[in-house]
């Protein structure tokens, strides 16, 4: 077994099956309809097939194939590894290894599953472990070395690939029983010693590599100072690098900027370290020698086929630069667990742009062909990869030209653009022109847009996609729901009223089949948590509305009711972070041609009538970088993108927006900056706590906190709902106050939700009235 760091390798690999093998299972299991061992049995199968075809694919070398398998999230498989189960969750004795951790990542009963909450930057979600001074932690399970164990009895020498003790520790909070000022980090001698034992296990069982990830190292939004984090990286990878027996060792730094932390590692005995050549860049080489860099040129985030020609070029000028004694590896810069397997199942509509996108796209399997012909390259010259430096160059010749890629009108648009299209004037006018045109009583109520999805919703979505169902009975049936929808909100007395959305299959997807310069696959689909998936869909060239995406729906539910009907829009910032994004144009321009398409439908449902109109954006705080010194320009461009989609109405429109996923802290001055006439905000599960920051910053437009969980299928009582609202109107005036739930209702059902909605105006009525008395 050679223990030099194989040439071309990847960070780690997309988990859920080329066509989501391990979703149906872990579902079925969770059904009760296969048990522990037929799910063992399927995941074996799907883990080695990965493997064999990994190997196909050109990653032959022992070591080059990433062990990054997971039932459900790697966070939590980290949490296994050392057993730190909340107390929560220690009463509870399962059957089997499996029903633990599913546990942990579900719940069950009045056992409240771990939270969930993004990774980094990106929209996939892990566990957050809940840490306290007795949280127990040790090694607890062996499966990495099962695992190795396992891939090599099939004949495969792996790379086990485990969350690294800071970033675990990073990304932990407190558990709710630990002291006021517990730092979970402060068990990182715990977690080491932990790790040091599972080293010991690994080399006995033969590993000759193993891999840490420490994406947290990127990131100066997690509690630590970056000297903070370069002492911890010292300590912990001095303690790893010093145990006797033990595999090499690679850490990586994924998702950004790591530099000053590399430059630690470098000091310590790991005898290889990633570098993101993407997001991030070089640090420097001086004390790598010895080591091997990997360095991550193959983006792992999007699904464009990389420049090889260009990035060839930058790895040989990276190789002759680096020091003697260095050497270099080819990989991505991150796992592939952003992008779907492979564009070769995938076929678009018109000829000319399935040609186009097969060349211009890569998906996980086409990324990996990337890493291998990069590392021969390197080794052989460019002469030995000539076939693919060719079709390389095809896809960006043809990328330039393209029809659709480059649109006049529509870059001029936006070159043209100035500040007054991003101003909607002063907002006391505003608040004047709308409060007369609404005529709204106080602490109004309303709903994010969705009602829930029904299975007939679905089937009939399903059978019109497959030509089964006709346009007009496919519209009747949708217009059938959106009229159930408006009587059943008029029957609870709630006073702005939705559609129901029920003809959107999801909030970007709907747009993106729209919109002229997106387009949408079939079979690609990426794991956003869990067993849970999602299509992104793709945006290759210049964004246009060739016409109305949305009116004829609002329109037709304005047409039912006397009380306002909100139009329903999703805003530019969520169109983008939900899809994937051509790099080809600044994103801020980007973002700009999306915003003149959305612009444009909200003056269409601003002439038919329509006189509130809400711009989602539950992805603003997502995309927000993960180093400070970029934050501000992101929220430039983001802010101003949803002011040029929402500032081309009369000051009597009333604008709103709604931001969901709790954690608002760095984005405040950007809400404020929307300028929305209402914002609706997730803060139901943290009681409230946004407000007194929001107030905090001055803000003075209106505001709905959500006052209804709709994460949770429990029915909140009159009572909870009432004394939250109490709790809104003690923090902001009850004039600027909305009564609506945190998001939309679309994974609710409807028993849920008409018990719910009918408790939640009747908590507005208690406190309007409880107002009026006072
Ligand atoms: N309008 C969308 C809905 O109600 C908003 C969804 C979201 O915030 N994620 O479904
Ligand atoms: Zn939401």
């Amino acid at each position: 077994m050679s223990t030099t760091f194989p040439a071309s390798t990847i960070v780690g690999y997309p988990r859920i099956g080329a066509n989501r093998e391990l979703k149906r299972a872990v579902e079925s299991f969770w059904a009760g309809r296969i048990n522990s061992d037929e799910l063992e049995t399927i995941a074996t199968n799907l883990r080695i097939d990965t493997y064999q075809r990994l190997k196909e694919l050109g990653l032959t070398e022992d070591s080059a194939i990433p062990a990054s398998f997971s039932y459900y999230d790697q966070v939590l498989d980290a949490t296994f590894l050392l057993g730190a189960f909340p107390q929560r969750f220690r009463a509870q004795q399962k059957n089997t290894e499996l029903e633990q951790y599913f546990l942990l990542a579900r719940g069950e009963g009045a056992v409240a599953p771990l939270e969930m909450t993004k990774w980094f930057n990106t929209n996939y979600h892990y566990l957050v472990p809940e840490i306290a001074p007795d949280t127990p932690i040790s090694y607890a399970s062996n499966w990495p070395v099962q695992r190795f164990l396992e891939a090599k009895e099939a004949g495969f020498i792996v790379r086990p690939t485990i969350v690294g003790p800071l970033t675990y520790l990073l990304l932990s909070k407190p558990a709710a029983d630990a002291p006021q000022d517990f730092q979970p980090v402060s068990r990182l001698d715990d977690v080491v010693n932990a790790y040091e034992a599972l080293l010991a296990d690994l080399a006995e069982a033969g590993v000759p590599w193993v891999q840490f990830d420490e994406p947290a190292l990127t990131s100066d939004n997690l509690g630590v100072s970056v000297e903070q984090a370069c002492d911890f990286v010292r300590h912990t990878y001095d303690r790893l690098g010093a145990v006797a027996t033990r595999p090499h060792i690679v850490v990586t730094t994924p998702y950004g900027e790591a530099r000053l932390a590399v430059e630690a590692l470098a000091h310590t005995p790991v005898e290889a370290i990633h570098v993101d050549a993407v997001a991030g860049q070089y640090p420097s080489f001086a004390d790598f020698a010895g080591k091997t860099l990997v360095a991550g040129v193959i983006n792992g985030r999007n699904i464009w086929r990389s420049d090889l020609r260009a990035t060839l070029e930058s790895v040989r000028t990276l190789r002759d630069e680096l020091p003697a004694g260095v050497a270099l590896s080819v990989s991505t810069s991150t796992s592939l667990q952003h992008v779907p397997y492979t564009t070769s199942v995938e076929k678009w509509e018109d000829a000319t742009l399935d040609h186009h996108l097969h060349l211009w796209l890569a998906f996980a399997e086409e990324k990996v062909r990337e890493v291998v012909a990069l590392a021969q390259g390197l080794h052989e010259g460019p002469q030995a990869i000539a076939e693919d430096l060719d079709i390389a160059d095809q896809a960006q010749h043809t990328r330039a030209s393209a029809p659709g890629v480059h649109k006049v009108d529509v870059r001029a648009r936006v070159e043209s653009l100035n500040e007054k299209d991003r101003d909607r004037g002063a907002y006391d006018v505003r608040r004047e022109a709308q409060e007369k045109r609404l005529n709204l009583r106080l602490l109004p109520s309303t709903t994010i847009g969705s009602f829930p999805q029904t299975v007939e919703i679905r089937q009939a979505r399903a059978a019109h996609a497959r030509h089964e169902l006709d346009d007009a009975a496919y519209q009747k049936a949708m217009r059938d729901e959106v009229t159930r929808v408006i009587r059943l909100q008029e029957e609870l007395d709630i006073d702005v009223l939705v559609h129901g959305e029920p003809e959107r299959n999801d909030m970007v997807q709907y747009f993106a089949e729209l919109l002229d310069g997106f387009d949408v696959t079939r079979n690609g689909w990426v794991q956003s948590y869990g067993s849970r998936c999602t299509r992104p869909s793709i945006l290759w060239g210049d964004v246009t509305r060739s016409a109305p995406m949305t009116v004829q729906w609002s329109t037709f539910a304005q047409s039912l009711t006397d009380r306002p009907v909100k139009g329903m829009l999703t805003g530019p910032v969520t169109i983008l972070a939900w899809s994937f994004v051509r790099e080809d144009l600044p994103i801020a321009h980007v973002a700009d041609q999306v915003a003149f398409a959305l612009r444009d439908e909200v003056r269409d449902l601003e002439e038919a009538g329509i006189a509130i109109i809400q711009v989602d954006e539950p992805a603003l705080r997502e995309l927000l970088p993960l180093r400070h010194a970029e934050q501000e320009e992101y929220l430039r461009w983001s802010v101003n993108s949803f002011r040029l989609a929402t500032s081309g109405v009369r000051p009597d429109t009333q604008i709103h927006t709604h931001l969901c996923y709790s954690e608002f802290g760095e984005v405040i001055d950007a809400i404020d900056a929307l300028d929305a006439d209402v914002t609706s905000l997730e803060a139901a599960r943290s009681h409230m706590e946004v407000l007194p920051a929001v107030e905090a910053t001055g803000f003075e437009r209106q505001i709905g906190p959500g006052i209804y969980d709709i994460h949770s299928p429990r029915v909140p009582t009159v009572e909870e709902l009432t004394e939250l609202l109490r709790e809104a109107v003690q923090a902001v005036p009850a004039e600027r106050v909305w009564v609506n739930p945190d998001c939309g209702l679309k994974t609710r059902n409807y028993e849920q939700v008409i018990a719910s909605l009918t408790h939640m105006v009747e908590a507005g009525k208690a406190v309007r009235e409880s107002l009026a008395n006072s």
